[in-house]
């Protein structure tokens, strides 16, 4: 453990199986938190045990499934909740199908309904709680190419974090988003393998995707899961209904 920012405070994450959700899950132990962190996908979930940190549990968690996250959220009873799970749709409107819409709306945004609704009621008894959303730049903030889906599922978080924090502030309950640029995780290697086929070069590829974030590197999911620590912890006791912009100014140009 190297600080003790969260120390007593329980944190539930979801999708802390790979990427930022791994990364933050860490981080949180780190800070002293008690870690329950939650995937649907048990193998990846559990390499999180060879970090040796004895305040992680691990258990299975569908965020599409309202029982498994009424049980999930029941069992951690947390203080801290953040909402990571998210799919990355590729195209523009004219590629886009009722179906796939539906099931981004379902993960990127009604997860985080639920798993909200289940939480809010023990933060509330004991007066407080943080909940962190996970958005993207590509949002309301900025317009990506071919992630039509995407950005309007991440626009929606936007709205339902100030929603949620303007309803609930008298409570004690803050609910910030999170609105990173491109990171590097598990799922982006793939989107970059996808595009890489699409344009017939892994470097075309990666040179696209790199080449819109102005400090021309993409983050590491560690940076990312600093923001995370930080919106959980005490320290950002005066921030509440924000998205969070962490995007290597991509979108402060
Ligand atoms: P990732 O996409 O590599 O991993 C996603 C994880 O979600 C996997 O472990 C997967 O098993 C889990 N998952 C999938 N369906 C689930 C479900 N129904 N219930 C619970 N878990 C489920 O990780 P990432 O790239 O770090 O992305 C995490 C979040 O960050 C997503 O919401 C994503 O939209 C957002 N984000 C990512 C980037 C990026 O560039 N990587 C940028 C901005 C925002």
């Amino acid at each position: 453990m190297s600080g003790q920012r969260l120390n007593g405070k329980r944190a539930l994450v979801t999708a802390a199986g790979q990427g930022i959700g791994r990364a933050s899950a860490i981080a949180m132990a780190r800070e002293g938190a008690q870690v329950f962190a939650t995937d649907v996908n048990m193998d990846a979930l559990s390499t999180i045990r060879g970090e040796n940190l004895e305040n992680i549990e691990i258990f299975e968690l569908n965020a599409l499934d309202v029982d498994s996250v009424k049980a999930g959220v029941a069992r951690a009873n947390p203080d801290v909740l953040f909402n990571c799970a998210g799919f990355v749709h590729h195209g523009t409107i004219l590629d886009a199908t009722d179906d796939e819409f539906a099931f981004a709306m379902n993960l990127n945004v009604r997860s985080m309904m639920r798993t909200i609704s289940a939480a809010l009621p023990g933060m509330i008894e004991r007066g407080g709680g943080s909940i962190i959303n996970m958005s993207s730049a590509c949002s309301s903030v900025i317009g990506a190419p071919n992630r039509m889906i995407y950005g309007t599922t991440k626009a929606a978080v936007i709205g339902l974090t100030k929603s949620v924090a303007v309803d609930f502030i008298k409570q004690g309950i803050r609910c910030n988003c999170i609105c990173p640029g491109t990171v590097e995780s598990p799922s982006w290697h793939d989107r970059v393998k996808a595009l890489g086929e699409e344009l017939g070069s892994y470097d075309k590829a990666m040179e696209q995707f790199v080449s819109r974030q102005p400090m021309g590197r993409v983050a590491t999911a560690e940076e990312i899961a600093a923001l995370v620590v930080y919106l959980a912890s005490d320290e950002s006791g005066f921030t509440t209904g924000h998205p969070h912009i962490i995007d290597g100014g991509w979108s402060g140009q």
